[in-house]
């Protein structure tokens, strides 16, 4: 229970980046997390580095995973991460929006099943992800995906595409 007495819940959040200085850009996202209202970033997993998922010649994408405890509901923590994205998207100076420098992916909200227009959680792209299910069995192994099962047969049955480790964890 935070402060406010607001109920927690426990989500994960998984950010990619393949532009602008990766790195910067995930750790720039974590700390603007962990700034929204009602919530607190409590652990992230080690870099991992991937392939684009497209065809089209692009550099390797930057992944990571965030445990997120939040006040807010599933709907207004996923706008909050849509104005982070357009935020870190904006070139200084620039008219439009660059190229999206940050991907943000509501993965998991506490128990939650949701399937609406603009939200669906367990995020769909999860169980064929080897970079999202490595750093989420990496922060939180044993956990149960509601409605998908355990992590770790998750990611047993996840085609691998070539993930590597980045960093150490924090
Ligand atoms: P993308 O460009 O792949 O990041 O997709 C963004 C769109 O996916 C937005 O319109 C969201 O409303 C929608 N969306 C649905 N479920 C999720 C989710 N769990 N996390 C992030 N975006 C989601």
């Amino acid at each position: 229970v935070a402060h406010n007495g607001s109920p927690q819940n426990r989500a994960y959040i998984g950010l990619g980046s393949n532009l602008a200085d990766p790195q910067a850009q995930i750790m720039r996202a974590l700390g603007a997390l962990d700034r929204l209202p009602g919530t607190r970033v409590v652990a992230r997993s080690g870099l991992y580095v991937s392939r684009p998922l497209a065809d089209l010649p692009q550099p390797d994408y930057l992944n990571a995973v965030a445990t997120v405890d939040t006040a807010l509901a599933p709907h207004r923590l996923l706008h909050e991460m849509q104005r982070i994205e357009r935020e870190q998207g904006r070139v200084p100076g620039g008219e439009r929006w660059a190229a999206r420098t940050i991907d943000l992916d509501l993965l998991i909200y506490g128990q939650s099943v949701i399937r609406s227009a603009s939200l669906s959680v367990p995020h769909p792209g999860l169980s064929q992800r080897d970079f999202v299910l490595q750093p989420l069995a990496e922060l939180a192994p044993g956990l149960d995906v509601p409605s998908l099962g355990k992590v770790h047969s998750l990611l047993e049955s996840c085609p691998r595409r070539g993930l590597r480790r980045f960093e150490a964890s924090r």
